[in-house]
């Protein structure tokens, strides 16, 4: 591997969350319906039948775009890219070819050891999505639910240089996603999909080496396996003596093997042509600033603000930002509490994820609220419960819904902070510990640790750990000398 480095570029198609598909008014989510229940004469390419852009789509695609910080084009065309394929029923897909919505941008992340990547965008632009066929013995059935579904395909630069820069892209583009809110981005369900083009070259030589593109990754994981994989082969060829040549691959997951589909052809002939029966998408200023002005803060920008101003290290800041939901809890939560932001985080990573894992929900699923997380944090901080009940309170606070105070209260499991009670268990087991007792009073001072395990177990864990050890003290050496 030493003398070789890796170029890596990505085409992604991001299926936008919009409610109907680009140019019709079919819906356009129909995962898990039945084939061909979701269509009309525009989606299945029927002659005469007229299309009309999808607002929506334009603004999602829009707010990818600013995201990604690219150049907007402020009127933008669709075409037709001409090819004959089944799936594809007018012959057709209408893409935006020479003139698109987005130009250029970046996209900047942090890989886990914390090195800066920069992977840079070639272009954004929208586009319908085509069918799915299948093949049952000799017949090929074509479902087109799926025709016309809104696209936003981005192609990067060349700008990765191993499998896990590529997945790392990946897992930073989902979280993006996600936080503008315009796509599911799941890759299981096609919503986000990864062709991968990947050459290598000796180290040194400055041409680029023959690309393969590797189609049908369908998961972040499948994405490192499958790069991995080509990396090695292509190595191997060289080694070998061969020449690569310029392949399209498909990624077959269950196999785990790369199978060459075509030799790529040059530039094929799509014959792209604007699409005559939609108008110019034109953004006007005031649509474009009232887009910029909804735009949330980023995730990499608000995981360094933690790190800034709310003084997180960088490993909680990245772990609170890994979704939007979770940081403005842990933002609210730290706001309502006041102070020590690390010890919220602390209580927000380990116990209110430790809940959002165990039960495989997401954090605006939680009844918990991040003023009950203060609430919670207050009571331990006031000694009015232990930090093993607090811990458990979280948990009883999401089942039911109810106050950490109130249920404190009903549930009983407030410390006890009456002196005379904890006195009188210290009393009792220094009492029934002769042995203990004279070990420590010979000077095995670590056995108060013992003692003070006793006095908790005994009163249940509702003791307040600092003041049975003082009592406990007292108790021992007031037995002194006798
Ligand atoms: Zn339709």
């Amino acid at each position: 591997m030493a003398e070789y480095e890796v170029t890596i570029g990505l085409e992604t198609h991001i299926q936008l969350n919009t409610i109907t598909k680009a140019f019709c008014s079919c819906k356009a989510d129909s995962w898990g319906d039945a084939p061909n229940t979701n269509i009309c004469p525009v989606c299945s390419g029927l002659p005469g039948a007229l299309p009309a852009a999808n607002k929506a789509m334009v603004e999602k695609a829009l707010i990818l775009c600013l995201a990604m910080n690219a150049d907007i084009n402020m009127t933008s065309f669709f075409d037709r890219k001409n090819y004959l394929y089944a799936d594809l029923p007018a012959g057709y897909q209408i893409t935006q070819n020479d003139k698109p919505i987005g130009i250029g941008g970046y996209l900047d992340f942090q890989m886990d050891d914390g090195r800066p990547v920069r992977v840079r965008i070639d272009n954004l632009h929208m586009e319908e999505d085509a069918g799915k066929t299948r093949n049952e013995g000799d017949i090929r059935l074509i479902d087109m639910n799926r025709c016309g579904v809104p696209l936003v395909e981005m192609v990067t630069q060349p700008d990765m240089h191993s499998a896990d820069e590529a997945a790392t892209y990946l897992i930073k583009l989902r979280q993006l996603l996600r936080w503008l809110g315009i796509s599911e981005a799941n890759m299981e369900k096609a919503h986000l999909r990864c062709d991968a083009n990947v050459s290598i070259r000796p180290k040194g030589q400055v041409k680029l080496g023959k690309k393969c593109e590797i189609k049908n990754i369908n998961s972040i994981e499948a994405v490192r396996t499958a790069i991995n994989y080509e990396i090695q082969r292509q190595i191997k060829e060289v080694e070998a003596g061969n020449e690569i040549e310029q392949w399209t691959i498909e990624w077959d997951n269950d196999a785990l093997e790369l199978r060459k589909m075509r030799s790529k052809e040059t530039a094929a002939d799509y014959r792209y042509f604007r699409e005559p029966n939609l108008m110019p998408v034109v953004i006007s200023e005031e649509f474009l600033q009232s887009v910029k002005e909804g735009m949330p803060e980023l995730p990499l920008a608000r995981q360094k603000r933690f790190e800034t101003e709310l003084g997180l290290p960088a490993y909680d800041a990245s772990i609170l930002t890994a979704d939007r939901e979770t940081s403005e809890f842990f933002e609210e939560a730290a706001k309502v509490y006041g102070e020590d932001n690390k010890r919220v985080s602390n209580w927000m990573m380990n116990e209110v994820l430790r809940i959002v894992n165990e039960k495989g929900i997401g954090v605006a699923e939680l009844k918990i609220t991040p003023s009950n997380l203060a609430d919670i944090i207050r009571l331990v901080d006031k000694k009015t419960i232990n930090t093993t009940t607090g811990k458990t309170l979280v948990d009883k606070v999401n089942d039911s819904g109810k106050d950490p105070a109130a249920l404190v209260k009903e549930l009983g499991l407030g410390l006890v902070s009456d002196d005379s009670i904890i006195r009188e268990v210290c009393e009792k087991i220094v009492a029934n510990s002769p042995k203990e007792k004279a070990l420590y009073l010979g000077g095995k001072e670590t056995l108060i640790g013992w003692f003070v395990g006793q006095v908790m177990r005994e009163m249940r864990g509702k003791a307040d750990p600092e003041l049975a050890k003082t009592i406990l003290e007292s108790v021992l050496k007031a037995g002194e000398g006798n």
